[in-house]
């Protein structure tokens, strides 16, 4: 259905979301029967589509991450040039960039 492609995976199990329409509202849900999370409330399909894909902490978490990876940039450059090949310095680095999801 090409409406769930507009909207974002569930916040709580990753499963795809779907647009419920009420008589002439939308409401946003979760698809997977054993969760069914959703926005309380009824919209029109434009709103209920920005409700539910509205992630203050997401969005947060996405900036911070963004942040932390230009400065790992930057600290991976001063210790290439300072570590001497040290490898707890290596490691730590390679640990760090696994846990920014970078591969
Ligand atoms: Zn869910």
């Amino acid at each position: 259905m090409r409406m769930s492609e507009e909207l974002k995976r569930c916040p709580f199990c990753g499963s795809p979301a779907e647009l419920i329409r009420g008589d002439d509202d939308y409401c946003a849900e979760c698809s997977n029967d054993k969760c069914r999370a959703d926005r309380p409330g009824w919209w029109t399909k434009e709103e209920a589509i920005r409700v539910w894909n509205t992630r203050p902490r997401e969005s947060r978490l996405a900036e911070e991450n963004a942040k932390l990876r230009e400065l790992l940039a930057g600290w991976k450059t001063f210790w290439l040039r300072h570590s001497d090949g040290d490898e707890h310095a290596l490691a730590l680095l390679e640990r760090t960039r696994e846990a920014l999801g970078e591969k």
